[in-house]
């Protein structure tokens, strides 16, 4: 078996784990744009001491590259642990990131995210450039 046997997709609109990307109906060579991911869209997922999404890891794939590059890694750390106990803690991280990049041709964007129980979700988007 190979890792990216276990990595899983769906449709996000179906599916709580799936990491939706979002980007600007108009993107430039070289100039930057910002991109939106989030996991829990359509159905949240749960954000509790037992059950969270970890990190999300966005890597760019240009068109004319063999290889990814990866553009940013976010970790989410509190999910209301305490002294008090599981989930009785004051703060959330919330799933959702908004960062920006630049790119000099067009190519895919993929998005990975971690559920702590459920293991590794991925998605991805084109990015094409006007003109
Ligand atoms: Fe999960």
């Amino acid at each position: 078996m190979k890792f990216g046997d276990t990595i899983q997709s769906a449709d996000w609109k179906k599916e709580k784990h799936i990491p939706v990307i979002e980007l600007p109906d108009v993107i430039s060579a070289g100039k930057p744009f910002s991109v939106t991911v989030s996991v829990g869209k359509e159905i949240p997922h749960p954000n509790t001491t037992g059950h969270h999404i970890k990190w999300i890891d966005v890597y760019f794939k240009p068109e004319s590259d063999k290889f990814i590059h990866e553009v940013a890694h976010f970790d989410f750390t509190a999910h209301a642990e305490s002294t008090k106990g599981d989930n009785e803690g004051s703060v959330l991280t919330e799933p959702i990131v908004t960062f920006w990049m630049t790119v000099k041709e067009p190519g895919t964007l993929i998005a990975l995210e971690l559920c702590n129980i459920h293991g590794v979700w991925e998605s991805s988007a084109e990015i094409t450039l006007a003109e």
